[in-house]
């Protein structure tokens, strides 16, 4: 998937985790909530050569290239989260689970890419959850459904939560 539909994605997560804490809408920790949960999502295509995360987190990516770790592989795994949960625990509980599931929904979503994802790496079969003929392929036309579907979930769930709180 595209890194715009992975912020997308890590946006809505970092929305659920507030809703979930019942943190003040208008408030600075939401607005970094969310600027978090746009940049988490993203961050597991630090193993992307050429990825704007690649570039912004250049150490970390030429080191993942010198280990000649593959992309979708490590970096997209459950022992990697479990990882990244274990380095995070001294976040605040509202940074930590916005960080840990903003970066879940990435290895989340890429499930439903056509080339499936190793979700148990070290184990190296490929996971994807939709059969070829529907899975969303990179950059195209489903992809573009998909995000457009993902932003309406965004302005949908503030508008439940303080809108229309009783539909
Ligand atoms: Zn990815």
């Amino acid at each position: 998937m595209l890194q715009k539909t992975h912020s997308i994605a890590g946006f809505i997560s970092a929305e659920l985790v507030l809703a979930y804490q019942h943190v003040n809408f208008f408030s600075w920790d939401t607005a970094g909530a969310l600027l978090l949960g746009c940049l988490a999502g993203t961050l597991a295509d630090v193993d992307k050569p050429g990825s704007t995360m690649a570039k912004v987190l250049f150490p970390l990516s030429a080191l993942l290239r010198i280990l000649k770790v593959r992309h979708r592989t490590l970096t997209h795994s459950i022992i990697f989260i479990l990882l990244l949960m274990m380095i995070s625990l001294p976040m605040s509980s509202l940074y930590f689970w916005v960080f840990i599931v903003s970066y879940a929904s990435h290895p989340l979503i890429d499930l439903l890419n056509e080339r499936g994802i190793q979700l148990f790496w070290p184990l190296p079969m490929k996971i994807r959850l939709l059969p070829k003929f529907i899975a969303i392929d990179t950059g195209s036309t489903s992809e573009t459904v998909f995000r457009w579907l993902l932003l309406a979930i965004t302005l949908l769930i503030p508008f439940k939560l303080y809108v229309y709180p009783v539909l």
